[in-house]
């Protein structure tokens, strides 16, 4: 039988999520969103049912998708979970680590899939570079958007830079053992631009700046390891790969080519539901992100409080 499907906020995100739910091996049986006119607009592109309240969808479905601001994923999410359905979760897993691990608790005990949307980790150009990836020694991410106004209840390290961190921790395979960072806030009351620094206790080092009120986007990682380095664009889905060679430098590029990142993780996340094996961005892979985000945001409040009064 086919997963019932349900899609909880389809603001910017959650109308492609409804969208690749639809076309997708599952069937899509309605959505909620606290706007009704926006919940019964995207419900009526795809012939579906736009519920009234929350709890009519989760008595009709048996796996959703949150994507709705960070601030409400660990209530809807408790709540789904409590009701029996598996779940997908936009990032952040929560606004907090300590309400991600209450949801990583939540479905370990009712044996429900909880998987993270770190979406970039399905970027086609991420998945080649996962194989040209060794044992990096220097890592630099840069990931800098226009200000949307979305995501302003939380930080851009939590907002964004997090897509960079659930990256590089997957690729450096350790923990940092320091943490670094800057940041001040611009357009909100959360820090808008940050930069940090992190150690790794094998001595990789990444630095990582994320930004949501910049000029011109920019989604880009390097990564330098023994014998030549790879430049990753998020955006164009581009790798160049330099190395050494017997004659010279050996420069190479190409474009990675795969399914919407959406669809490969909707997919990933209704095979886990289907095999019982973990999605490939669990909870637990949410939780360590958001940690992570924590210390860099501890970081930068601690400076900022050193630096003193403007
Ligand atoms: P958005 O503001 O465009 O949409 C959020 C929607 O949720 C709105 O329609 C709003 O009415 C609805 N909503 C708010 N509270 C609700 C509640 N309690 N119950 C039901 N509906 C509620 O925001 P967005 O940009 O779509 O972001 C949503 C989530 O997706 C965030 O967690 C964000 O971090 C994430 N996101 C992920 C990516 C990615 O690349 N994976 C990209 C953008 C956003």
């Amino acid at each position: 039988m086919s997963n019932l499907i349900g899609v909880i906020g389809v603001g910017h995100l959650g109308r492609h999520h409804a969208r690749i739910a639809a076309l997708s091996s599952a069937t899509l049986v309605g959505v909620f969103d606290l706007d009704q006119d926006r919940a019964r607009e995207v419900a009526s592109r795809w012939h579906v049912t736009a519920f009234e309240t929350m709890e009519e969808l989760l008595g009709a479905v048996n796996a959703v998708v949150v994507a709705t601001p960070a601030g409400t994923h660990h209530a809807i999410a408790a709540d789904a979970l409590g009701a029996g359905c598996h779940c997908l979760v936009e990032k952040p897993l929560a606004a907090d680590s300590n309400d991600g691990r209450a949801l990583v608790t939540i479905a370990r005990d009712r044996n429900l899939v909880l998987a993270v949307g770190h979406s970039e980790r399905f970027n086609p150009a991420v998945e080649r570079a996962d194989a040209l990836v060794a044992r990096p020694l220097y890592l630099e991410c840069t990931r800098l958007a226009s200000f949307q106004g979305r995501g302003s209840d939380i930080d851009v390290v939590k907002d964004l830079m997090v897509h960079d961190l659930e990256i590089i921790l997957n690729w450096v395979g350790e923990y940092p053992v320091d943490v670094r960072a800057v940041g001040v806030s611009v357009m909100t009351r959360e820090v808008d631009i940050a930069n940090a620094r992190l150690e790794f206790p094998g001595g990789a080092v990444a630095t990582l700046t994320a930004s949501r009120v910049s000029l011109t986007p920019i989604r880009a990682v390097r990564v330098f390891q023994r014998g030549g380095y790879l430049s990753v664009d998020l955006k164009e889905k581009r790798i160049r790969m330099i190395r050494h060679s017997t004659a010279g430098l050996d420069v190479s590029e190409e474009i990675a080519e795969g399914p919407e990142p959406l669809k490969a993780e909707q997919d990933d996340f209704l095979a886990a539901i289907r095999t019982g094996n973990p999605p490939r961005i669990s909870g637990e892979h949410g939780v360590r992100a958001l940690r992570l985000a924590e210390e860099i945001v501890e970081d930068i409040h601690g400076r900022l409080e050193r630096l003193g009064p403007e």
